[in-house]
């Protein structure tokens, strides 16, 4: 735990017990967060910021959390504020009496739409005073401007942001640890600045969700104790409270149902009230790369594992409650469909709702459910389907498929889906069984019928060839490979959201030295040459930085498009062409690398490239290689080849640059080692 100046004391000692938690005091702390770059500092005034949010006003600590977080409703909930940089600045403009060319040409040397948005407020001469924001107040005004849709939508959604900017910053200024007023920093008051950040998207304090959750446990393990009377809990009771609401959160990601319990239940109870349950997606465990068969022998000597096909398709988990168990789930109402079969949903890898994509799935859900399965939680992956030859079609069959409002019965690609864990069954989780555990109970539940729902293939082997022909009829059968798990050790269970050791993938692309594929977000274009002129002929692409928040630039990609292609690329950039680049964007300086045109960071790409080398043009993990580089050189791809748009990943999920840095290191290690085998056979 990291001691504070001033701690013990209130943050934000303006504000009284039962009064909204006001919007300065978020603001306040947010300042203190954006002054320092340690973990631990930024932790500790998260926490003592929630625990005089828990002393005074318990009742605004969910909407706290979820401003922090920069979210304002669970992934679930499909809540998406989908502002563009033009909405934005139309809408400081109109609020800060500004016209709208003096908003760009200040974007335009500032950089930095917070930073404009503050000082635009703070030339502004205030007639009147609104009355203060509020946290409250700012997550119910955020949440109407994302909700609406349809016509008129754009100005409904200006005029929601211009209510919040007016009344930004009319509180009293607070006063920061140093007796500092940190509500102004550079160029302006900062309740504007935040306002602005968030409906970008990014509030970039260097506050990372993971860490949002770790000042939670703290501040509510320290409340807890003081309501009790007791002194500062030692470290140890913190940990264990950090670890019950890391596994409650990983089995159940919803602020939505944690807090509340928190407040009722206190956090050591939450095992037993916060469960995993049908209507509530959790994340999805990975899976880690491999090179070869060999060193999937090497990880998992001595243990039992599996060996199942890796179908290429898209993740879904299927949510099911039936008709006669749904009093048993009366949140899950809110999240599932209804109707004569009971509740059911399917979520995407990234907790999408995907139901309005699938309904030909959900429709014939009761075909292969067993009668006496009341409820269950089913991890597979959906495959295009030929109906003619009965096999699995490639991955761009499925991409066909329109993503919303589907009509059953006007399906073209029909899918199959492949059921590979069932994580709950029956009113209880099953993640904690062991996987061969889970698997038996899955096959006990559903009936496979051909076409529609068949269990994924498997072959429970720990020989080299046995396992190099399961790999090559997986190819055969259209699949990128084997997924092998460990089967029965207490390592065997569900790990929700962690990419873990005891999955392992192994692809046909490894095998043929191609190496893993990178998921990159798509930043700038280049016009095209000759025939191309009229649509973007090449494209600038980044890898993601979760620790400084930066997406920074990896290499220039024309390579895999077909003409149809960029055509359709061309209309869908359009929308998201920005003037110049975001203040996250890390990229060269240098006038002939710069791309003819900048996007907001929205699409997710997957690409696979020959090798990578260290470039200055390219600014991908950057500071890994400071000091032995020359300074300066990025990661960057040799000979980038587009294989498919990543619609399920969002831009932050894209590769880190941590993987990137790590691809770079191993490959330089094989180098060497080839170099040092000199000849040698
Ligand atoms: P990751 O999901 O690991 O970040 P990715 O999205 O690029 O990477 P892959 O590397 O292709 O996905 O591998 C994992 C994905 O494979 C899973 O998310 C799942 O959708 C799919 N999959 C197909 N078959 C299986 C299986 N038998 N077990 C687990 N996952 C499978």
């Amino acid at each position: 735990q990291a001691t504070l100046e001033g701690s013990g004391k209130d943050p934000y000692p303006d504000w009284k017990a039962g009064e909204p938690v006001p919007y300065a005091a978020l603001c306040t702390t947010f300042s203190l967060v954006e002054m320092t770059t340690k973990r631990l500092i930024i932790s500790a005034h998260c926490s003592l910021f929630l625990q005089q949010v828990l002393r005074l006003t318990p009742q605004d600590l969910l909407p706290t959390v979820q401003l922090m977080i920069n979210k304002l409703a669970a992934d679930y909930a499909g809540i998406e504020l989908g502002i563009g940089e033009s909405l934005i600045m139309k809408a400081i403009g109109e609020s800060t009496g500004r016209s709208l060319s003096v908003i760009k040409s200040d974007q335009h040397e500032i950089g930095d739409l917070g930073l404009v948005a503050a000082k635009s407020r703070s030339n502004q001469p205030t007639m009147f005073k609104p009355k203060p924001l509020t946290v409250r107040g700012v997550h119910e005004g955020l949440l109407g401007i994302a909700k609406v849709q349809g016509h008129g939508s754009q100005d409904k959604k200006i005029s929601g942001i211009k209510k919040l900017m007016s009344a930004a910053d009319v509180a009293t200024a607070g006063k920061g640890s140093k007796g500092v007023d940190i509500t102004k920093d550079k160029g302006g008051p900062s309740e504007a600045k935040f306002i602005v950040r968030f409906l970008e998207g990014k509030l970039r304090l260097g506050l990372a969700e993971k860490t949002v959750l770790v000042a939670l446990a703290q501040a509510v393990v320290t409340h807890e104790a003081a309501v009790k009377g007791e002194k500062t809990p030692p470290a140890e009771k913190m940990a264990q409270g950090e670890a019950v609401l890391k596994t409650v959160y990983s089995e159940l990601p919803s602020y939505e149902v944690i807090v509340p319990a928190i407040l009722e239940h206190g956090l050591f109870e939450l095992p037993e009230v916060c469960k995993l349950q049908p209507g509530i997606p959790l994340k999805p465990m990975l899976a880690k790369p491999t090179k070869s068969i060999t060193e999937v022998l090497d990880r998992f000597e001595g243990k039992e594992f599996t060996c199942e096909y890796k179908y290429d398709g898209e993740r879904a988990q299927i949510h099911y409650v039936a008709p006669d168990s749904i009093h048993q789930y009366p949140g899950a109402t809110a999240t599932l469909q209804k109707d004569a079969k009971g509740l059911c949903a399917i979520f995407s890898r990234n907790s999408e709702d995907l139901s309005k994509k699938y309904p030909d799935v959900l429709g014939k859900l009761d075909g292969w459910i067993k009668k006496d399965v009341k409820s269950f939680v089913l991890d597979c992956e959906t495959v295009a389907w030929d109906t003619v030859n009965k096999k699995v079609l490639p991955f761009q069959q499925l991409m066909t498929r329109k993503r919303k409002d589907v009509k059953a019965e006007d399906v073209k690609v029909k899918v199959c889906i492949f059921a590979f864990d069932l994580l709950f069954c029956n009113g209880e989780p099953c993640v904690k069984k062991s996987l061969r555990e889970r698997r038996e109970l899955m096959h006990e539940c559903f009936q496979p019928v051909e076409g529609e729902f068949q269990f994924a293939q498997f072959g429970n082997s720990n020989v080299l060839d046995e396992i190099q022909n399961l790999l090559e009829e997986s190819v055969k059968a259209s699949c990128e490979g084997l997924m092998v798990k460990m089967l029965d050790t207490a390592e065997s269970g569900y790990e929700p959201s962690k990419r873990s050791r005891n999955w392992l993938k192994v692809k046909k692309d490894y095998l043929a030295g191609v190496g893993d594929s990178l998921d990159l977000v798509v930043l700038g274009a280049y016009y095209g040459r000759g025939k191309r002129t009229s649509v973007y002929g090449a494209f600038l692409l980044a890898a993601y930085n979760p620790n400084t928040e930066k997406y920074e630039t990896i290499c220039n990609i024309g390579t895999g498009f077909s003409e149809a292609r960029l055509e359709e690329l061309h209309t869908e950039l359009l929308p998201m062409v920005i003037d110049r680049p975001k203040p996250f964007y890390s990229h060269s300086t240098v006038p002939k690398d710069q791309p003819d045109v900048w996007f907001e960071p929205k699409l997710v790409w997957e690409v696979k490239t020959a090798d990578l080398t260290l470039s200055p043009r390219y600014k991908a993990a950057a500071d890994e290689f400071e000091g032995t580089t020359g300074g300066g050189k990025g990661v960057s791809l040799r000979f980038p080849r587009f294989i498919k748009p990543r619609e399920d990943k969002k831009p932050d999920q894209a590769t880190t640059t941590r993987a990137v840095a790590e691809m770079y290191r191993k490959q330089e290690a094989v180098a060497k080692e080839t170099a040092g085998k000199g000849g040698v056979d």
